[in-house]
């Protein structure tokens, strides 16, 4: 439907289409991971779902 790549927090599964939503390739594979703006504002523990890489 859309061509925009919408992607989802790792954290708690929103869309990440809120202001301060960020995607950064996973540290550990590479695999792009989404956290949105409440889970980084809470420091929330993100995991990756391809290597099951956890940090804060
Ligand atoms: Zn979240
Ligand atoms: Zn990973």
């Amino acid at each position: 439907m859309s061509s925009r790549n919408v992607e989802f927090c790792t954290s708690c599964g929103v869309r990440l289409v809120e202001e301060g939503a960020v995607k950064f390739p996973c540290p550990e594979c590479g695999h792009e991971i989404g956290r949105c703006g409440s889970c980084r504002q809470q420091g929330n523990v993100y995991t990756c779902p391809k290597c099951g890489f956890q940090a804060p």
